[in-house]
């Protein structure tokens, strides 16, 4: 057992040493090292996106492009071997493979973290049924409101009275203690929260810390300064659903209830070049120019030291 452990440690330990050579976030991997992988970076509706006929859908829909997953993190604690997923998205079966490999899910993941009760982010979870996986009592970390609503809404109350999640409380700004070298805070931010209220995660490893926050109303409706928060943390991955209002037919961009890139672009701009970098674009909406490396947006985000999440990213926390 000691044995097998040891060997399944070494190969993923020599699997990080492959990964660090192709990434330069990824530095000083050891077996107390928590990674944070990106698993998709997709808006909720993913891509190809329902009924879109536009050119950002088309090799999509003809299969002629790698699968890019709706926006997803999964963490990975190599000193105690244990895997967690942020966000159950539409694309879970993907993302749960890659995250876990051939393993039992309900044996090898230790928890699902939840930032809200939209579609791209919860509605994975109906995988884990008695229709599909059927797992057994995977923990489901949620926010007060999205717990309650769990509980007492179908289909998902089904999935807790069959004991397939077990249905952990978090709270805001309240720092959950997951292991020793790990935890997990969440953050409230302001959104449309019909079902759930809507969070952000810090998620604390060893040596560093990262901001997920795929979805917000405009940065200046949130009572925290996003600027002082990216200075507290080593990596930001924020909302930038859309890059501008080009994309949702010049609508008054005041009226889009996501910061748009360029928006954040220009509040970010007095950030220094170390900040900058720090800042991953993610939740890209399929019409989201920066979705295309050769778009004259995709370059512009980059040319000014920011950068755009890319799934199968990995970083060292
Ligand atoms: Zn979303
Ligand atoms: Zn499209
Ligand atoms: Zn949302």
């Amino acid at each position: 057992m000691i044995l097998v452990k040891y060997i399944k440690l070494t190969i993923s330990l020599f699997l990080c040493l492959l990964l660090i050579g192709c990434n330069p976030k990824s530095k000083e991997i050891n077996s107390n090292s928590i990674y944070l992988k990106v698993l998709g970076t997709i808006q909720d509706g993913g891509i190809p996106h329902l009924g879109c006929n536009k050119k950002c859908c088309k090799d999509y829909f003809l299969g002629q492009t790698k699968r890019v997953g709706v926006s997803s993190l999964g963490i990975s604690n190599l000193k105690n071997d244990k895997k967690y997923l942020i966000d159950a998205t539409p694309d879970i079966n993907f993302q749960l493979k890659e995250l876990i490999g051939n393993e039992n899910f309900s044996e090898k993941l230790n928890g699902i973290f939840i930032t809200h009760a939209h579609m791209g982010h919860y509605a994975g979870l109906l995988n884990l049924g008695k229709e599909s996986y059927n797992s057994k009592n995977i923990p489901l970390y949620s926010m007060p409101k999205l717990h309650d609503f769990i509980l007492n809404n179908g289909p998902w109350n089904q999935l807790v009275n069959l004991n397939n999640i077990n249905l952990v409380k978090i709270f805001a700004d309240k720092e959950l203690i997951l292991d020793d070298n790990l935890s997990l805070t969440p953050v409230q931010v302001p959104h449309r929260d019909e079902y759930s209220e809507t969070v952000g995660f810090i998620i604390k490893g060893n040596l560093k810390k990262a901001l997920y926050i795929p979805d917000i109303d405009k940065w200046n409706k949130w009572n925290i300064s996003i600027v002082e928060m990216i200075k507290k943390v080593d990596f930001a991955f924020l909302d930038g659903t859309f890059y501008d209002s080009n994309e949702i037919n010049n609508r008054d961009i005041s009226e889009i209830p996501h910061p748009f890139i360029i928006e954040s672009l220009d509040l970010f701009k007095t950030l220094s070049k170390a900040e900058k970098d720090k800042i991953y674009f993610i939740h890209l909406n399929h019409t989201n120019p920066v979705l295309n490396k050769n778009s004259k947006e995709y370059k512009s985000v980059i040319s000014k030291g920011f950068n755009v999440a890319e799934t199968g990213m990995e970083f060292i926390l």
